[in-house]
């Protein structure tokens, strides 16, 4: 697969937020802004209790839809508030994302519990977004690449490499994450391309086709820079994806 073959893809996490009535707002903004031209595919990913609801709301196929977790388990069984691949699949989702940073510092997630994730995410055909990046401290030391490398090269090991050929991995700067302050493109691009070497470095062909999305205050201000890096093939959003007119102009600018 070429570098050109890639398409962008935007994600919304909408993390701990939404309501029925504000979810409806929010999709039929979405909808109207839309295009599906396959270029640029948009993704949402609302809390589990809403996701059988926007699955309903999106039922056209121009935005799919994904959850912001899993459970590691995938057999039915005694596992109080866990929530498995298959049920996610049920419901109508294509995507999961695993090892998100909030994931890993407020609920102590390691490097080998989202492998393990992401593990459970493939056997129920989902494709995880893995997200890695380093906090401020580390990125200050000197150690963003220590960092990076040990969270995708655990994953590599746990999953092996032809896992990457059906997942897409987000960086996500700890520091940059709803802070407002926004890696700049050549920052990232730094990060995107080490990440690529790494898989490359495993099947250049997987690696090749591989999307490495980049997450931390992007807006449709800084999201055409960042998309128009080599290695950055689309957005994790967060705060952005809450209102449509942001979301859409994040969206926008992939399509430029
Ligand atoms: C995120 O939660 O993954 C994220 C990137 O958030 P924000 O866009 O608000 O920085």
């Amino acid at each position: 697969m070429t570098e050109s073959s890639r398409n962008l893809l935007i994600a919304g996490n909408w993390k701990l937020n939404g309501s029925k009535d504000r979810n409806r707002d929010l999709v039929a903004g979405l909808l109207e802004g839309v295009s599906g031209d396959g270029e640029v595919e948009m993704l949402v990913c609302p809390p589990y209790v809403y996701l059988e609801q926007v699955a309903t709301l999106i039922s056209g196929g121009l935005i799919a839809l994904g959850a912001q977790d899993l459970s590691v388990e995938s057999v039915p069984g005694a596992f109080t508030g866990e929530v498995a691949g298959t049920m996610l699949s049920d419901v109508g989702c294509d995507y999961v994302i695993v090892g998100h940073s909030e994931r890993r510092v407020l609920y102590g997630e390691t490097d080998a519990f989202v492998a393990r994730k992401f593990c459970a995410a493939q056997r129920q055909s989902l494709i995880p977004i893995l997200c890695v990046g380093e906090s401020q401290e580390e990125r200050e030391t000197g150690r963003t690449e220590e960092v990076v490398r040990r969270q995708v090269e655990t994953v590599l090991d746990e999953a092996g490499i032809d896992a990457f050929d059906n997942a897409v991995l987000a960086y996500e700067p700890i520091w940059a994450i709803g802070t407002g302050l926004t890696a700049s493109p050549d920052q990232a691009q730094e990060v995107h391309s080490l990440i690529r070497a790494m898989v490359s470095a495993r099947d250049a062909t997987i690696a090749a086709g591989l999307r490495i999305l980049y997450g931390g205050s992007v807006k449709g201000a800084n999201a055409r820079d960042l998309f128009g890096m080599d290695d950055i093939d689309g957005g994790l959003v967060g705060g952005a994806s809450l209102t449509a007119q942001d979301f859409l102009a994040i969206y926008s600018a992939a399509q430029d």
